[in-house]
């Protein structure tokens, strides 16, 4: 058994008395991860979840997110944690499409489920807070209680086994399903351990959220393989991480750019003793120079990472040896991942001095879209690449930076808005004709949406109706900032929107 659920056992079988997970008051060693872990998985059976099996997971990182996802590990299902920022109809497609049989509520999102417009027939609601949640569900803690953890025994888990499906928008605007595999989880986590020096003393705080995968994969799953302890954070408030790091004397986290913007922002960050701070993982999106010095001229080391969903998430990362000569540079591939560069029909290897759109290949590479294997086909070559739509640029020193994207997505405070399905949205209203939206550059988020709307002769239609009119169906952050009305859009001769013209209007015109 090799699936990512014999982690805590695993290391329970070396130190089971060092601690493996805390929460404000609560503490977890590897003895007792192993415990509960194991617990859940036999309680999950009896409830009849079987290999293969979806269990969804809806609420902020907490103890309880680790303890799901290592007991669906163990018993060979997959899990699915949804991103808490969506709307209630977002979910419910969501849990639709994946056919979960389980959904672990947090109390945060008991209004959220109890507004989904329909749930698969035969969901398994476990709610952390039972008593108040208000549709029909089983508490967490009974239902862990009642899995007998001395008969289970638990099928073996190969590295081509499904272990995540993780949510992502992709292109197309309905939003898709990727599967990763155990051994796409643990090539990741040997791929970062080559990179980033995390020790078995360390105490790292899961600050990025547990439903992208960089919060998973770029610190904290490394962490917990090597022994170390980590500390889920539900809700980001800067003046709070900051006094954690002094009090708690925490080595190293992972987090968006936006998030270590805000954090060197924040009043209290000169006056905060940075010194237990070993290392800083970000990526996501660019960062800007001046945050990275910010943190750099506190003496952190801070290395830039750049992955996708698809890639578990890294693909390449900065090394020690270095960083701070390129504080904006993403470093180097990953230990088991491959790189090349497309070039029309053929790929070409990368070697200094190249740019190019970047196609990924290895252990770390997922293993498709649920359910949808035309999307799947389509976002590999022909022999085999996944494409990633971003340009990669390699300096003379093999120092790798990324210098755009091929695709439209806007990444506003490190969440990725994918204009195709805002528009989805915009011109099912019946006073829009066509809309468009392109990524406006933001102080604050980095980018966020402008969308430039075409009425059908409604011109009662206002910025503040739309917005209204978003907000039912989409998560806020996706939600675009700036509107225009215009009477048309630049389109090419096939119809297509030319989103690099409206992106030049945007530049030269400002509101
Ligand atoms: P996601 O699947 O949500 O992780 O989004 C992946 C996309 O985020 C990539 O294809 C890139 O466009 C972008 N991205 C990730 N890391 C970086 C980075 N360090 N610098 C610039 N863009 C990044």
């Amino acid at each position: 058994d090799v699936g990512l659920g014999s982690w805590p056992w695993r290391r329970a079988r070396i130190t089971p008395e060092r601690i493996a997970l805390t929460r404000d008051d609560r503490t977890l060693t590897y003895a007792d991860l192993a415990a509960r872990t194991e617990r859940l998985a036999a309680a999950l059976i009896g409830a009849g979840v079987r290999a293969g099996d979806r269990v969804a997971y809806l609420g902020p990182n907490d103890i309880e997110t680790f303890e799901s996802l290592f007991a669906t590990g163990l018993l060979g299902g997959v899990f699915v944690p949804l991103n808490t920022r969506l709307s209630a109809r977002e979910i419910a497609y969501m849990l639709d499409d994946c056919a979960a049989r389980v959904l672990v509520v947090a109390p945060t999102h008991h209004e959220l489920v109890a507004a989904l417009p329909s749930v698969p027939g035969d969901l398994l609601v476990v709610a952390l807070e039972a008593p108040t949640c208000p549709i029909a569900c089983t508490g967490y803690e009974q239902f862990l209680g009642a899995g007998d953890d001395s008969a289970e025994v638990f099928p073996p888990v190969g590295l081509d086994d499904p272990c995540l499906i993780l949510y992502t928008s992709g292109t197309t605007g309905k939003p898709k399903g990727a599967i990763l595999t155990h051994g796409n989880v643990t090539f990741n986590t040997i791929n970062q351990l080559a990179h980033v020096d995390v020790l078995s003393t360390d105490k790292s705080l899961c600050l990025a959220p547990m439903f992208h995968v960089s919060g998973l994969g770029q610190i904290t799953l490394p962490t917990l393989f090597k022994g170390g302890s980590v500390q889920p954070v539900p809700r980001f408030d800067a003046g709070e991480v900051l006094a954690a790091i002094d009090r708690e004397r925490i080595t190293g986290f992972s987090a968006v750019p936006t998030i270590l913007q805000m954090l060197c922002e924040h009043p209290d960050f000169a006056g905060t003793d940075l010194s237990s701070l070993r290392y800083i993982v970000y990526g996501g999106s660019p960062v800007l120079e001046r945050v990275a010095t910010a943190w750099l001229d506190r003496g952190v080391q801070l290395l830039q990472g750049y992955g996708m969903t698809e890639a578990a998430a890294g693909v390449y990362m900065a090394i020690p040896d270095g960083a701070a000569e390129h504080p904006v540079s993403v470093g180097f591939p990953h230990f088991y991942t491959d790189v090349a560069l497309e070039t029309g029909d053929h790929t070409t290897p990368i070697t200094p001095g190249t740019t190019g759109e970047l196609l990924v290949r290895g252990a770390n590479l997922f293993a498709g879209y649920w359910n949808r294997d035309e999307d799947t086909a389509a976002s590999f070559t022909a022999d085999g690449w996944f494409r990633t739509g971003d340009v990669v640029a390699t300096g003379e020193d093999g120092w790798a930076r990324v210098v755009d994207r091929v695709k439209d997505i806007i990444i506003s405070g490190g969440e990725n808005i994918y204009p195709a399905e805002v528009e989805a949205v915009l011109t099912r209203h019946p006073g829009v004709a066509s809309a468009a939206v392109v990524a406006i550059p933001d102080n604050q988020w980095g980018e966020v949406g402008l969308a430039y709307v075409v009425t059908t002769g409604d011109t009662n239609l206002d910025a503040e109706t739309i917005t209204s009119y978003l907000a039912e169906h989409l998560a806020r952050y996706k939600i675009p900032k700036h509107f225009r009305f215009v009477t048309d859009l630049p389109r090419n001769a096939t119809g297509k929107i030319q989103r690099a013209q409206l992106r030049e209007l945007a530049a030269t015109t400002p509101d």
